[in-house]
Formats: structure tokens, sequence, C-alpha cells
């Protein structure tokens, strides 16, 4: 049953104005707006929790993430059906994706229970150092405090209030304030009510979680510049990060901005894997880029091949497949209308040639695909924007230099994608040293959609995939984003931090 209203130091608050969800089917529901006077509520809330939940030991942080898994698989169905019906998303994507958020909170719960991520590290003393001595020190990483999240519409469980952010946050020791989607306000609201009866089961302080709905764009921008938040984990798109990203750095002190917004993952596809497999490069794009209504940051909406016959069987196969998948619903009215404007800008580029016509309209997506010479490409910078949605852009090379041109001209990405046979293995080798300098991730004869929740995945990149490149949101390197490492020198036993004994 939804309540419409905040989670806030273990209570249900509401406000004097509300919002109605716009689900793509099902009833819309009312909610109340944030505030930014309950932001400062749930800060001081977070705030004074972390006096607990920051010296918490790693098995209560353990079992705490284990009971919120527990508990959003017993809201189960009821997730499932809101989610559906707020985001237009199948009912088999959300029942994945709640698979994958649980299983994001039990990998942490092993993982800080496996302790690898303190880095602890000791320089025992010595006295008797000319021409001076040295002290002993110890070093641990450490919890920084009240943490703020924001999650993404396409993601609404794995990225949104229990998704990896909050799960790396409340691993780490951190409280969390959520800033909740407008896009999908009731399944965030469900999964606040599974991570409220967790919270009660294991009798932590009940500021350890909160969430503001949203409903205005001033409650993000008073969570990012409250004093006591010491940190912000973002997903979303380049325009919302980098708005949210500028006011953290103008606080009077800055913060670190997470930011993990979008990218466009193109694909190099070298000459001797295209001869052999054209068709089913094409046909296995245009998959890639329609699932989902093509609204995953890591969508490839690139292909880079070098001109030729094999380009055009590419080409045709390519159409031919993308012609097959008719109107997808999307996410939100405005995402649908971002969709036709991203479109509309492709368009409007007279060096672009438009290969595949579809209309759409409303909340639907139909693909489009375009195509351009690299020199084109690397002229018009618009054409290198993500455009959040089925649309592919070929990129035609006349030779191997000037695709590595192109590989140059990239801005930062989440993924880079060489498909190559091993008579490629040259041209390969060359584009290497410049894709690894471009992407958090880099593939070969793969599809980037797809990011694999582990210990060495990195999900994030140079700007603009993300805002700090040291940085992933997705696999356990992330719960870093929230830790601060410490050093201890001449200290007493009984002074030192729990994990150091
Ligand atoms: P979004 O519109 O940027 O929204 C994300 C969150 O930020 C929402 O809570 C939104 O509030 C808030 N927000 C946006 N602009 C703001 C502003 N100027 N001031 C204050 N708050 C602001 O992004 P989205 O539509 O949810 O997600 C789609 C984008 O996310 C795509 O570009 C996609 O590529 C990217 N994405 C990236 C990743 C990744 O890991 N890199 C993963 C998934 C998605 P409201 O609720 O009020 O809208």
């Amino acid at each position: 049953m939804l309540n419409g209203k905040h989670l806030i130091a273990g209570e249900w608050l509401d406000s004097d104005s509300t919002f109605s969800s716009q689900p793509a089917h099902g009833p819309a529901h009312n909610f109340t707006a944030g505030t930014a006077k309950l932001v400062q509520r749930a800060c001081e809330a977070a705030e004074d929790s972390f006096w607990s939940y920051g010296y918490s030991s790693r098995e209560t942080r353990a079992a705490f993430l284990n009971r919120i898994a527990d508990e959003i698989e017993a809201f189960g169905d009821q997730i499932t059906e809101i989610g559906c019906q707020e985001t237009g998303l199948p009912e088999a994507r959300l029942i994945g994706e709640r698979g994958r958020t649980v299983g994001q909170l039990r990998l942490f719960a092993e993982h800080v229970l496996k302790g690898d991520y303190l880095d602890r590290r000791h320089d025992s003393a010595l006295p008797d150092r000319q021409p001076l001595p040295r002290p002993e020190l110890y070093m641990v990483q450490r919890p920084i405090g009240p943490v703020a999240i924001f999650g993404a519409s396409n993601f609404p469980l794995a990225f949104s209030t229990a998704g990896g952010d909050t799960a790396a946050a409340l691993a780490a020791g951190c409280p969390v304030v959520v800033k909740g989607h407008s896009a999908h306000p009731g399944t965030g609201e469900l999964v606040a009510q599974a991570i409220e009866k967790a919270v009660k089961a294991m009798d932590l302080h009940p500021g350890v979680f909160n969430l503001i709905q949203g409903g205005k764009r001033d409650v993000g921008a008073a969570l990012v510049q409250h004093p006591l938040v010491r940190a912000v984990g973002f997903t979303g798109s380049l325009g919302g990060g980098r708005a949210l990203f500028d006011l953290c750095a103008s606080r009077e002190e800055p913060i670190p901005f997470f930011g993990e917004l979008g990218s466009v993952n193109p694909m190099f596809l070298l000459p001797h894997s295209l001869s052999s497999r054209a068709e089913a490069m094409g046909e296995g794009w245009s998959s890639s880029l329609t699932m989902g209504a093509g609204q995953f940051c890591t969508n490839p909406g690139i292909a880079v091949v070098q001109s030729g016959a094999d380009a055009e069987r590419f080409v045709a196969a390519a159409t031919k497949a993308l012609e097959q998948v008719g109107a997808q619903t999307m996410l939100t009215d405005g995402i649908a209308a971002a969709y036709r404007d991203g479109r509309d800008r492709i368009r409007a580029n007279s060096s672009v040639q438009e290969i595949l016509t579809t209309t759409c309209d409303l909340r639907n997506a139909t693909p489009y695909l375009f195509r351009v010479t690299a020199r084109e490409w690397l002229a018009n910078d618009v054409l290198a924007e993500e455009v959040f949605g089925p649309l592919g852009l070929v990129v035609e090379a006349e030779d191997a230099a000037e695709m590595t041109a192109v590989a140059k001209g990239l801005k930062g990405q989440l993924t880079c994608t060489v498909h190559m046979n091993e008579d490629d293995t040259a041209q390969a080798q060359a584009l290497m040293p410049i894709l690894e300098r471009k992407a958090g991730r880099v593939l070969v004869n793969g599809f980037p959609t797809g990011v694999e929740v582990s210990d060495t995945m990195v999900h994030g990149g140079p700007y603009p995939a993300s805002t700090n490149f040291g940085a992933t949101s997705v696999g356990t390197l992330s719960i870093r984003r929230f830790l601060r490492p410490v050093c201890f020198q001449n200290m007493p036993e009984a002074l030192l931090p729990q994990d150091l004994k």
C-alpha cells in the first residue's frame, strides 16, 4: 500500500504540495512533494545516525544489507506491478532487475565481511632509526558520513532507492538520503518501505535511511548543498548531473559528486571481422540498440566501419533488422520528447543521411538509423552526443587512419567495443591505447549493454561519461567512493578503530 509520503528518521511525513505520478499504464497516484525543510530534517537524521551506524561492525552492516534484500524480495510482485506501470518496462525486466538489486546488496554484504576493501596498512615503529625515529603508523579506510543519492529513470530498482549507490554507501557505513525519482515514485516508496522494515528488524538508528520524494528540482539542489552531506552518488543525464556537480563544486565546502552520466558507446568494426560476419553484426547491433527501447546508458549508438562492400552489407542487415522493431513505450513523456529532439538534432545536419525513417510520437520510440562520413562526424560535435533511445549512427571511415582519428576524437565513454578477427589484431592493437584512455570498459566481440556486477567491473569513465574517472558506480569497487583513508599515528590499541584491532 502506498502512502505517498517521505520517509525521514523512521517517520512517514508529508508536505503542503503534491504531485502526481505519470504511469505508462494503470492508475496515477498522488505523492507529497519534497521541500528544503524536509531535506534539512533528513540530513540531520542521517548525521545523527552516523554516530552509531558509522561505527557499527561489518557483521551488523552485512546482516542489514542481507535483510534489506530479503524484505525487497518479500514485496516481490507488488514492486513489479507498480514498476511496470510507472516505467512501461515489461514484467520480465522488472523481475530481472529486482534479482540484480538484491544480488548487489548480498554481494556487498559478502564484500564487507571479507574486509579487503579496508586496504589496511601498517608501518611498524622504528625507534632507533637515524636521524629520526619512525612512529608506528596504521592506515584504514573509514566511512565519510551522510551520502545523497539520485537514481535514474531507466533502472527503477538497480540504480535507484536501494540500488548500487545505496548498497555501496550502507556497506561502507554511511547513512543515506535518497532523492526519489519523479518517474517512479511508487516503486521508490515500496522499496523504502522494505528498507524501513530492515532498519526496524536490525534495531538501527532510523536516520540511517531516508527517502525524500521529488516533484521539484529545488529538492535535489537543496540536498547536494546541505552542509551535512559528505558526497553525492548520481545516475542520470549529463544536463542534470552537470547542474548538480556545479552546485557541489560551488559549496563553501566542496564535496565529491560521483555522477554516472550518458555515453554513446562506440563500436569499431574492423575489416576482417566485417568481411566474415557483416550480417550477424548488423542484426546483433539492431538487438542491442533497441533493447529496452534503447534506454540504456551502455547503448551502442555509434558503429564505426571502413567504407566498402562489407560496410554496405552491415548497413543493409542492420536496416532490415531495425525495420522489424515496432514502437516501444519510453520511460516518461519527457524522455520520449527528448528522443525526438535528439533525432532532429542529428537530422538537421546536412552531411547526415537518414537510412531508416520511422514515425514516433507521444510516449513511443521507433528506431532510426543514420550514416555520416568520418570526416563530417569529426567536424560536428553534436553527432557525438548521446541520443537516449534506439537511434544508431554509422560512421564511415575511408581507411584505418581515419578510424583511428575517430577514436582519438571521442569524448569520454562508459564503454568502447572492438569487433575483430585474428587478422585484425594489428589494427586492434593500434586502437587499444586510445580506447583505454577514452572508456571505463573496453570490450571485444560483444555488445556493451549488460553490465556484470562483480569485483572487476568498472562502470564509469572520463567526462562526460562520469564526473569522476577514478570511480565506478557498479561492482564492489564502487564502495571506495564513500570511504576516506585515515592514518593513525602512535595510537594506543584502545584508541584504534575496530577494523584495525
Ligand atoms: P535525469 O533527468 O538527469 O534525472 C536523474 C535525477 O536527477 C532525478 O532525480 C532528477 O529529478 C534529478 N535532476 C535532474 N536534473 C536536475 C536538476 N537540474 N536539478 C536537480 N535535480 C535534477 O536522468 P534520467 O532521465 O533519470 O536518466 C536517463 C539518463 O541517465 C540517460 O542520459 C542515461 O544515459 C543516464 N544513465 C546513466 C547511467 C550510468 O551508469 N552512467 C545509468 C543509467 C542511466 P526529477 O525526479 O525531478 O526528474
